[in-house]
C-alpha cells in the first residue's frame, strides 16, 4: 500500500471563530498508518490551531514564509519564527502566491534552496512540468534518504474553479516529473495533486500512478469535505 497524504490549505478563507471551530472539530479524525494529515490555516492563528491539534493525528503546517530572516521587513513571517513556535513544514510557491502577490520563479526558488539547506519540509507548487527547477533541486539536496521535500501539481486553471483536471493528464505530469526526478535518484519525492479536489473525484485521483496525495483547497475548509476526502482512501 503506498504511503497518501492529505494537505487542507485554508487560505485566507476562514476567521478566527470558524478556524477555531474547524480545528476542534478535525482533531477527533484518526487516520490510516499509511496516510499522513496535514492542514495550513494563516498565519494569525497558525499557533491556536496548532495547539489544539497538538495531541491529534493533523500536523499543521504554514502556508509560505519570507525570504528574509528575523529583521526589518514589515508584514513578513520568516522560519526562524515559524521554527520557534513548532511549525517545520511549510507550502511554497501556490500559484496565489504567485499570481496575486507577484512572487516570482525567482524569488520562489531561492525560498526553495533555503529551506531544502535547512531542517524544515516543504511542499514545492509548481503548474507546469517547466517550473519545477530539478536542477536546483538536485545540486541542493545532499541526502537523498533523508529528503524534505514535496512536490504539488496545481494547474492553476483547476484551482477553486471546479474543474479537476483529468486523470490522465494528472498522470501524465506526475509520470513525466517522477520519471525525471528517477534519473537523479530522487524518485521517493511524493507528489500531490492539486485543483478542486473533492470527496467525489479524490478517491480516483489518490488510486493513480505516480500520485502521493492530494493538496485541497475549498474542501478542507469544509468538515464534512475533509471527512469525505479521508474516508475515501
Ligand atoms: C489550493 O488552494 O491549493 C487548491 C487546490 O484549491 P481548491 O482545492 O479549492 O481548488
Amino acid at each position: 500500500m503506498k504511503n497518501l497524504h492529505i494537505v487542507g490549505n485554508w487560505k485566507m478563507s476562514l476567521n478566527k471563530e470558524d478556524s477555531i471551530a474547524l480545528a476542534e472539530k478535525i482533531k477527533s479524525i484518526s487516520k490510516k498508518d499509511n496516510l499522513n494529515i496535514e492542514v495550513a490555516p494563516t498565519s494569525l492563528y497558525i499557533d491556536n490551531i496548532r495547539e489544539i491539534l497538538e495531541e491529534s493525528d493533523i500536523s499543521v503546517i504554514s502556508q509560505n514564509f519570507d525570504l528574509e530572516n528575523l529583521g526589518s521587513y514589515t508584514g513578513g513571517v520568516c522560519l526562524d519564527q515559524l521554527k520557534e513556535i513548532g511549525i517545520t513544514k511549510t507550502i511554497l510557491g501556490h500559484s496565489e502566491r504567485r499570481s496575486k502577490f507577484n512572487e516570482s520563479d525567482d524569488q520562489i526558488n531561492k525560498k526553495l534552496e533555503i529551506i531544502l539547506k535547512s531542517e524544515l519540509d516543504v511542499i514545492f507548487c509548481f503548474d507546469s512540468y517547466e517550473q519545477v527547477p530539478f536542477e536546483l533541486i538536485k545540486n541542493t539536496i545532499q541526502d537523498n534518504d533523508n529528503i524534505k521535500l514535496t512536490l504539488a501539481y496545481e494547474p492553476t486553471w483547476a484551482i477553486g474553479t471546479g474543474k479537476t483536471a483529468s486523470i490522465d493528464h494528472i498522470v501524465e505530469i506526475h509520470t513525466k516529473v517522477k520519471d525525471t526526478l528517477s534519473k537523479y535518484s530522487l524518485q521517493d519525492i511524493p507528489i500531490l495533486y492539486g485543483g478542486s479536489v473533492n470527496p467525489s473525484n479524490s478517491k480516483e485521483i489518490l488510486s493513480s500512478d505516480n500520485v502521493d496525495g492530494v493538496l485541497v483547497g475549498g474542501a478542507s475548509t469544509k468538515f464534512d469535505q475533509l471527512i469525505g476526502i479521508v474516508h475515501s482512501i
